[in-house]
């Protein structure tokens, strides 16, 4: 079990997600966690997120590598809950709670020769994705960046906007008027907002005939949520960012909160196994599980998860670029390599690429 550190751009124009909430990352330091075999197989997942270069290395050199390194690597169950344990004593930062878990199914699917969605049960092989915008400065610049993504070929727009709940609540009504009543429209507010904030814009949201109202608070509190979720007709799409994996989710579906339905992704989580857990406790009370986009994984669970509707692909720029991941009708297709890899096509750092390949 070997950590390495590899630059990462920042991204280029830089962006930010809602006023309050840091940005885009300046040039950094992602985590690389590589897991080999006696026999010369390895498994790689990479942390990208800011601050996971160091951690993951710290974890890896004090604790993980006395921890894991002699077990069977396809226990992935065993050392799913392994895990867990040492995350009571260590509060680990959740994409690294998930690390190891990656980096055994990515071993697993080299080991075969097949892709992780396949080796989850693959239920499709392309799902439609949406445009998942950051925040732009004016309503025009919003409705500009929409046009262009549904002429790309996206069939839906997600806003991260403000956090101001007036200004989005006109912005949403703007974009639902500038693009007609046909395309499904999303809001996620990044946490940006108390419970009042939250019902106002969820009003407005439901008069514009939005899909779904993603995050608006931090996710701290399930009684807040289920308390919106009575004072509001949009459904909810909800825990995202929230501690404890499927254990969590089933709390705010069991509280009401949940009524699009929840977030999965391997990041938040707890890696492909626990993103599997949460789709599928999700998909015992009939509600989604849809997957956080911007990730290797993500397009893996994406065609593996039945119960989730859309990719999630990021727009940071305007003029908006033509991603090679999603065709001319907005579809991205299921990753062909074995393991996690590179999905082909996915807009990844160069610089990961001979770390992920096994060529370094
Ligand atoms: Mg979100």
């Amino acid at each position: 079990m070997e950590s390495f550190r590899v630059p990462l751009p920042g991204a280029d124009p830089a962006f930010v997600w809602r006023h309050g909430l840091l940005g885009s990352s300046p040039d950094g330091e992602a985590a690389v966690l590589r897991i080999g075999t006696d026999d010369g197989a390895t498994g790689v997942a990479l942390a990208t997120r800011p601050g996971m270069a160091s951690a993951v290395e710290d974890i890896v050199d004090r604790v993980l590598r006395d921890q894991l390194v002699g077990k069977d690597p396809l226990q992935r169950e065993y050392l799913w809950h392994r895990m867990w344990e040492i995350d009571r004593t260590e509060e680990l930062p959740l994409p690294v709670l998930g690390l190891v878990d990656i980096a055994l199914w990515d071993l697993a699917g080299r080991m075969t020769s097949q892709p992780v969605w396949q080796l989850l049960g693959g239920f499709r092989t392309r799902i439609p994705a949406y445009a998942s915008t950051v925040t732009f400065s004016s309503i025009e610049e919003f409705l500009d960046v929409a046009s262009q993504s549904l002429d790309l070929g996206y069939q839906a727009v997600k806003l991260h906007a403000w956090g101001d709940a007036r200004a989005d609540a006109e912005l949403a009504t703007r974009l639902r008027e500038h693009v007609g009543d046909s395309i499904p429209l999303m809001y996620d507010g990044s946490a940006g907002f108390d419970l009042p904030d939250a019902i106002y814009l969820g009003k407005a949201l439901t008069a514009a005939g939005f899909l779904w109202y993603e995050e608006p608070m931090r996710e701290f509190s399930v009684t807040a949520y289920a308390r919106l979720a009575r004072a509001v007709d949009i459904p909810l799409l909800v825990a995202e960012t929230s501690d404890g994996a499927h254990m969590n989710s089933a709390d705010f579906i069991a509280a009401g909160a949940a009524t699009f339905g929840v977030r999965t992704s391997a990041s938040m989580r707890g890696g492909i196994t626990g993103s599997m857990r949460t789709a599928h406790v999700a998909e015992a009370f009939r509600v989604r599980a849809e997957v956080l986009g911007d990730e290797i994984p993500s397009q893996h669970l994406s065609m593996a998860i039945p119960n989730t509707t859309y990719y999630e692909s990021l727009i940071t720029s305007n003029v908006v670029q033509k991603k090679p991941e999603i065709d001319s009708e907005g579809f991205v297709h299921a990753p062909t390599g074995p393991g996690i890899a590179l999905p082909a096509g996915l807009d990844y750092p160069a610089v990961l690429r001979p770390y992920v390949d096994g060529t370094t």
